[in-house]
């Protein structure tokens, strides 16, 4: 198997010329017999680092997928170019899984798709070694990663696959992981040393831009009314939500869609297909939507409220702008949308990691830096550049010298002795009376109402501020409190100024406060 062999499978099946990026590293890493894991955005052309090992190699690649829905759309369409394909889960009657087993023992199949729990099922692997696998691929690999933002409990179980098949590759594909979950996933599979194929996730064409979030459909009309027949999708929080925006952007005479988990299948289809066949322009939908949908001209995403993490986020605008061409994204904040974020996790599983992502999602929202550094180092790409696309580049914010609300800050930590955390620093500052500071004696440290001129919401910004320029760090393993680090002390003794920034993403403070 060679690069020549891959290229020309490459032009056969699919007609295309060139490899993208890192595809043919990875096709050669198959070929080579080791494990690898894949981190591509969505439509970067991971399936392709699977498909043309199957048609190249003795065997068949075995695709583990949790997205029972998508499968017949995936071997239907892998059909249509002549490439055997079939897959077994357990919507299918057993007659027609018995055929599809027929073709795997005959040796016909290049590529077998499966459900993770199909493939766990007593006697699979059994079966699975009548014949020859080539390569385990194991896709949305980050489900099985509790570090991820979509765990699945069965996805943990493939961790027998390494161990069962020692001899088979495995190629684990995600779009979504950050650091710590693509540590995890090697971990989880039993792949630790495997190497990482990481394909940029930058996209230059998709401006970036956060608006308060007041008044959002007075700015969502408009936002519209300056795009003209272009098609654009409005990410909601709730079923609710999508109906009644889509209901109002009727009435101003707009062509709009709801779209969620609770309408029929058949509807849900019809939205899909109007979308995609450009009869519909507008689609207001939950999540649900746009999962599998290969539509290349969406020109804009708007998200109603703020998604749950960057994960979700970066999928979720990735659908404007496929053709490349210049498109916009927006994303409305407000502090009381990360409440009821908040709320919503802290009751469900696993909610401490997921509320650390909230946060990284809130502190995007509220950025004074580039947005797409921080978005691109979020998935551990290292850009040092403003990108010159998005609200924060077209309107730097004005710095201005905070020394001296710097001193109170970093004064009032060290008077505290390190022992409290963010809250507690600022009603000290602040020179509340609440009844533990008192009983704590906080009321008599020498900070106690230095801070009185500003308000809570502002003081929260401007802690927030020092740690991100490191003068302090939140102890996260002792209550969350505040820690001085070594650059405090410049401040605090050797006459160091900070610069700090006027935080004016939200101009309506009052409005703020009164939220919380
Ligand atoms: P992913 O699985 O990462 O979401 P796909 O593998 O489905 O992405 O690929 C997305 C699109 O890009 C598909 O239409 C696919 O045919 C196309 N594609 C993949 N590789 C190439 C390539 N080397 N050249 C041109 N188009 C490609
Ligand atoms: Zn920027």
């Amino acid at each position: 198997m060679t690069a020549e062999l891959a290229r020309s499978a490459l032009k056969k099946y699919f007609g295309y010329d060139d490899f993208r990026p890192q595809q043919l590293d990875i096709v050669e890493h198959v070929y080579a017999g080791r494990d690898g894991i894949v981190l591509m955005p969505t439509g970067g052309g991971k399936s392709m680092c699977f498909q043309i090992p199957a048609v190249t190699m003795p065997g068949t690649v075995v695709v583990v997928s949790p997205l029972i829905s998508l499968m017949k759309d995936q071997v239907d369409g892998l059909r249509a170019v002549g490439i055997r394909a079939a897959y077994l889960n357990s919507s299918q009657r057993g007659g027609e899984s018995h055929k599809v087993e027929q073709a795997y023992e005959g040796g016909e199949l290049h590529l077998l798709y499966v459900s993770p729990e199909k493939l766990l099922s007593p006697g699979f692997f059994a079966f699975l070694k009548r014949r020859r696998v080539c390569l385990f691929a194991i896709d949305e690999a980050h489900c099985i990663s509790a570090w991820g933002h979509d765990f699945r409990p069965e996805y943990t179980m493939l961790r027998q696959l390494k161990t069962a098949f020692p001899e088979v590759p495995v190629l684990a594909l995600t779009a979504t992981a950050d650091r710590l979950t693509r540590k995890d996933m090697g971990e989880q599979l039993g792949i630790p040393e495997a190497k990482q194929f990481i394909a940029s996730f930058n996209r230059p064409n998709l401006s970036l831009e956060v608006r308060p979030g007041q008044k959002r459909r007075e700015q969502i009309i408009r936002f519209i009314r300056d795009r003209p027949a272009q098609a654009g999708i409005v990410y909601c929080l709730s079923r609710k939500q999508t109906e009644q925006l889509a209901e109002k952007l009727r009435e101003s005479g707009y062509n709009a869609e709801a779209y969620h988990a609770g309408l029929s299948a058949d509807r849900r289809g019809k939205v899909q297909s109007d979308f995609i066949n450009d009869k519909t322009l507008i689609v207001c939908a939950t999540i649900a939507f746009g999962m599998g949908i290969d539509k290349s001209n969406v020109r804009w995403v708007i998200h109603y409220t703020m998604p749950k993490n960057l994960e979700n986020y970066y999928q979720e605008i990735g659908r404007a702008g496929r053709d490349g061409t210049k498109s916009d994204t927006l994303l409305f904040y407000s502090y009381n949308d990360y409440t009821t974020l908040k709320d919503m996790i802290s009751g469900s599983g696993n909610a401490e990691i997921q509320l650390a992502k909230l946060d990284r999602m809130k502190e995007y929202a509220e950025s004074l830096a580039c947005r797409r550094r921080i978005l691109l180092n979020y998935f551990s790409e290292d850009h040092s550049d403003d990108c010159g696309n998005c609200d924060v580049c077209a309107n730097p914010p004005k710095r201005f010298d905070g020394t001296v609300i710097a001193q109170k800050a970093l004064s009032a930590v060290a008077r505290l002795r390190q022992s409290v955390g963010v809250t507690t620093a600022i009603d000290v500052l602040r020179g509340s009376s609440r009844q533990d500071i008192i009983k704590n004696g906080y009321d008599r440290v020498k900070t106690y109402g230095a801070g009185r001129d500003m308000s809570t919401y502002d003081w929260t910004q401007y802690f927030g501020q020092l740690i991100s320029l490191g003068y302090l760090y939140v102890a996260h393993e002792d209550y969350n409190k505040l820690r001085l680090a070594p650059a405090a002390r410049r401040v605090l003794y050797e006459g160091e100024t900070v610069e700090l920034v006027k935080f004016e993403i939200i101009r309506d403070r009052k409005k703020l406060e009164q939220d919380k």
